[in-house]
Parts: C-alpha cells; sequence; structure tokens
C-alpha cells in the first residue's frame, strides 16, 4: 500500500483567518451578517461615550447602495471621544488590534468586531470602511479610507484627509458597505436596537432602515452608569504566560514588588506568605526566574486562599435605576423592580448581575415555559442562542414561578444583565454566557430577590381584587334592602340615607372592609341598576 504524503503547511495571518472562519464571529451569511455589522459599529459608538462619561447620541443609518444587488451601506455617527488620526489605520484596519485589551468592562473585547465587518464588506462588494472621527481637544476633522491586506493582516489606506473644524463636535463616523439581506435581518435589527435602547435609556437613538422608516428612542434619564475603571489583574485569574508578559513589561527589580505593585489584592504580607510557600526568595529579579520557579509561583499564587477578592471598579453596572426606567419607557408595566446585586468573582474575575423584572401593561406575554427573557451582557443585548445561555436554564429549571404566583403563560419579562471584565462568551460572536457555577448562582439570587417582590405585588393584587369581589357581592343588596326597608318603616322615621349608613357600618363591622370603598361600589351599582 503506498501512502501519499503530499502535506503543504503553510500559516494564514488574523485577517485571513477570520475571513476564512467569519461564521465564528457571528458573519455566517447576508442576514447575519447585517445584523451582526450594525451591532459592531453601535457596540464600538457606545463604548466610546457612556465609558467616558458621555451620554450617547447614535445614529444608525442603513441604505441599499445598489439597484440591482443586494449591497447596504451601513454608517453609524457617535458623540464620542474619537481616536487619534494615527491610530485610526489599525484601529480599523488590523485584526486584534484594540484599546479595549485591559481590565476594565467594555462592550467590545476581542480587537474583532468592526474588522470582521470590514473584512466581510471587502470581500462581498469590494467597498473600503470610511471613517471620520475627531477627539474633543483637536482642531481637525480626519476622514480615512481603507481596506485591509488580508495576508499581511495590515491596513491599506487608500484615501485620507482632514479638515479645520467650524463646531465643536467630537465622536466617530464609520461606514461599511457589504451584502446584506435586509428583509430577513430587519426584525433582528429593529429587535437589538429596541433591546439596546431598553439598557441605555440615557442614550438618544436614531436608526433610519432602508425603507426609510425612521425608530427614535429618545434619552429618558440624565444619568449614565458608573464609568468602569482600568485595574490590576487579580492573582487568582493568572496564568504562565500571562505572568511572563507582566515580568517582561514591568520595572520593579524585585519579585517582592512585582507582586504587591502590579496585582491587586496583593499587600506586603499577603506577598510574603506567597513567595515563603512558593519558596522563592522576595529580593530575586523576577526576570532571572527560571520556568520551574515561574510555575510554582503561578500555581501558589492562584490557589493561595486568603486574598481579598477582586475589587468591581472595573465594573459598570447599568444601576437598578437606569433598568427601571429603560422598562418603563419600553413596556409601561403595572410592575417593574430592579437589583443590582453585590460584585462576585470566578476564575479571579470579578461579575456583577443584575435583574429587573416587569410585569402587566404592555409587557408581552411570555410562553408557557418561561417569562420573556432579556439577556444582556456588558450592557450588550444577546439575541441569538437563547436555548444555550445560562440565564435561560435558571430561568426555566431554577425558578418556580407559580410559588411567585406567576402562572405562565403571564405578561412578564427578565431582565438579565452580567457585567464582568470576562464575561463567560460562548464564542466570539457574543450571544450567549456558559454555564459557570457562580455566575448561575447569583443570577438565579438575583432573580428571585426580584421575584419576591413582584410576588408581593401579586399576591396585594389578588387580595384586593378578592376584597373588591366580596364588597360587590354584597354591597349590591344594599339599595335593595334600603328599598324594602323603607317601604316596611313606611313614614317619617328614618331617611334612606340614615339607612344606608347603618347597613355600611353593621358590613364594615363584620368584615373590616373601608366604608369608602363600600359606598364607591353602592354607587356603582345604584347607576348600573
Ligand atoms: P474592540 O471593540 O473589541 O476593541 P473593534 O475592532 O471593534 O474591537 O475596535 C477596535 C478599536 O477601535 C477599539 O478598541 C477602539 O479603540 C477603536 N474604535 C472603534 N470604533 C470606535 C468609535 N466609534 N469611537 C472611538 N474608538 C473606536
Ligand atoms: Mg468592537
Amino acid at each position: 500500500m503506498s501512502v501519499i504524503d503530499n502535506e503543504k503547511y503553510t500559516a494564514i495571518s488574523p485577517a485571513e483567518f477570520f475571513l476564512r472562519y467569519r461564521e465564528i464571529a457571528g458573519f455566517a451569511n447576508p442576514a447575519r451578517a447585517l445584523y451582526q455589522a450594525v451591532r459592531e459599529l453601535v457596540e464600538n459608538a457606545l463604548d466610546a461615550t457612556d465609558a467616558h462619561g458621555i451620554l450617547p447620541s447614535i445614529k444608525v443609518v442603513i441604505r441599499k447602495a445598489d439597484p440591482i444587488q443586494d449591497f447596504y451601506k451601513v454608517t453609524v455617527e457617535d458623540n464620542g471621544i474619537g481616536l487619534p488620526p494615527h491610530i485610526v489605520p489599525e484601529a480599523f484596519g488590523r485584526v486584534l488590534f484594540s484599546s479595549k485589551y485591559v481590565l476594565r468592562q467594555t462592550r467590545g473585547m476581542f480587537g474583532l468586531g468592526v474588522k470582521v465587518a470590514a473584512l466581510y464588506a471587502q470581500m462581498t462588494t469590494g467597498k473600503p470602511i470610511e471613517v471620520i472621527t475627531s477627539k474633543p481637544n483637536l482642531k481637525f476633522i480626519y476622514y480615512f479610507k481603507l481596506r485591509i491586506d488580508v495576508h499581511k493582516n495590515e491596513p491599506v489606506v487608500l484615501e485620507k484627509g482632514s479638515w479645520r473644524k467650524t463646531r465643536n463636535w467630537h465622536g466617530t463616523v464609520v461606514s461599511l458597505t457589504l451584502e446584506g439581506d435586509w428583509s430577513r435581518a430587519r426584525s433582528k435589527i429593529l429587535e437589538y436596537i429596541a433591546r439596546t435602547a431598553v439598557a441605555t435609556p440615557y442614550a438618544n437613538i436614531v436608526l433610519v432602515t432602508p425603507d426609510n422608516e425612521i425608530v427614535y428612542y429618545e434619552r429618558v434619564v440624565n444619568k449614565l452608569p458608573k464609568p468602569p475603571k482600568e485595574v490590576k489583574p487579580h492573582p487568582h485569574g493568572i496564568d504562565l504566560e500571562t505572568l511572563k508578559k507582566i515580568i517582561n513589561s514591568t520595572s520593579y527589580k524585585t519579585v517582592y514588588d512585582l507582586l504587591v505593585k502590579n496585582f491587586q489584592s496583593i499587600g506586603e504580607v499577603t506577598a510574603k506568605a506567597v513567595l515563603k510557600q512558593a519558596e522563592i526568595p522576595s529580593s530575586i529579579n523576577p526576570k532571572k526566574l527560571g520556568e520551574t520557579e515561574l510555575l510554582r509561583l503561578v500555581e501558589t499564587m492562584k490557589n493561595y486562599k486568603k486574598y481579598k477578592p477582586p475589587k468591581a471598579d472595573a465594573l459598570s453596572p447599568l444601576s437598578s435605576e437606569i433598568i427601571v426606567a429603560g422598562l418603563k419607557r419600553m413596556y409601561n408595566p403595572e410592575f417593574v423592580e430592579a437589583v443590582t446585586r453585590r460584585p462576585s468573582t470566578y476564575h479571579g474575575y470579578p461579575f456583577i448581575v443584575e435583574v429587573g423584572i416587569a410585569y402587566g401593561g404592555n409587557t408581552p406575554l411570555s410562553d408557557k415555559d418561561k417569562p420573556v427573557l432579556l439577556r444582556y451582557a456588558n450592557k450588550i443585548p444577546l439575541l441569538y442562542d437563547e436555548g444555550s445561555d445560562v440565564i435561560t436554564s435558571v430561568v426555566k429549571e431554577d425558578i418556580a414561578w407559580s410559588n411567585y404566583l406567576v402562572e405562565l403563560p403571564a405578561p412578564i419579562l427578565v431582565l438579565v444583565h452580567i457585567c464582568s471584565t470576562k464575561v463567560p462568551f460562548k464564542g466570539v460572536g457574543k450571544e450567549s454566557i456558559a454555564d459557570v457555577p457562580e455566575v448561575r448562582r447569583e443570577v438565579k439570587l438575583g432573580i428571585l430577590e426580584v421575584a419576591r417582590r413582584l410576588r408581593r405585588y401579586l399576591a396585594k393584587k389578588i387580595k384586593e381584587e378578592e376584597i373588591r369581589k366580596k364588597i360587590v357581592s354584597i354591597a349590591k343588596y344594599i339599595p335593595e334592602v334600603v328599598r324594602a326597608l323603607t317601604i316596611i318603616s313606611d313614614g317619617p322615621g328614618v331617611s334612606r340615607e340614615e339607612l344606608e349608613e347603618k347597613l355600611v357600618n353593621i358590613i364594615v363591622a363584620r368584615t373590616g372592609l373601608s366604608s369608602t370603598d363600600i359606598k364607591r361600589v353602592i354607587d356603582s351599582v345604584e347607576i348600573g341598576a
């Protein structure tokens, strides 16, 4: 038997990799691609505003770009911090280039989004990406047209220019022309924008569709979520490569200083204890540590039990006030409440779970097995892969809704927001969250906390309804009884009003119902009679 051995070995660039495997980044087909492109641009726009203390104003325009082919031009404008001009080519033209590879909560995290969208655009229409940007303190507005050299993973600037600002505008406008399927993407895009608006009631968001529909969500609160701060890594989340990277870039001359200064939650006492346990002298230069010592240090750092938990400063939860405002604006519910849980951690990363529940009003009717779900991760709405998300599983399996007086299907909606410096997404398309036990527990506790308030509300409502029924059934006889009694007593004696008053008092004494409630019912019965 002859062996066929004609293996060819080559390397591909990150750009080529994501062009080939674009579906893992959400660009599987023209409908999904159009949706994903809008999403990536909107998320960059929001990151450039709310994380920097700017109330966002975002405009999204989708236009048909060719009379025959299904080409669409997507333009997203924001009033954010803009980009320095020399960064623009890299930021939009080099896959895996980002300002967000730091420990700080942002919507973007992979340094991929806008580039995969640009690659998809380039591949389907050949059109370059266009960027207009200015930072608040710059006098000029800069303009770029770029494409990505796929093989080198490098930006190619096709055109650039600048002009002097006439007003103090700052922000960024990004345009992409790509093959899309508007009719199939339409409902998802509208839903995406609506759900974004629920989580960002502090933003003005306008969407202009290819059908010339204008969807406008006007800002309803002027409060921004607390902006995230960049933090140092927590030792529980460390690994060998990360430690090496920190050692390479540190200027500290002893491993002791490295631990104290480059990590959070390590003070002088802890540093000594960790180094002792790892059998590494405090004064040694970290750059001199060999592979076995490094491994020992990493293992000890990871397993040491007595650190303070990671700080939540890097996180930017929405706040219950913002969640309630967003839900009220969208659904005008009869009941709405929200909680922000205390920070918690998994694998050395801090995370916070927030939960809002809306009931009644215009809240859509749920399925039989669970309330309507609005899932968010780092303020991004998640629309796809609901079935495989840990939030779905908690809502279906861990919560007996009937214990909370909710008989499904019901007009009930549960919003869950998970924010973290590292959301455990199942893929780079950022659509569903993995079942991490610590996260699952917090999601459950958060939902239960709000569900208990809902139960209190519903219990009160049910009781009031029962009382009302009781009053109705008793009070409807009063006019009749009064009439009969006046006929019997026949004469001046007691007036009709006095009789009614007496009867009402008897009912109050016997039932504990309020006399005003009873009189209201009597009046309605008399009017109805
Ligand atoms: P990511 O968002 O994951 O960092 P992207 O490829 O989407 O990756 O964006 C790359 C970088 O370009 C961002 O990290 C950010 O610094 C910059 N950027 C993109 N869009 C904007 C924008 N609208 N305003 C300011 N900066 C932006
Ligand atoms: Mg991004």
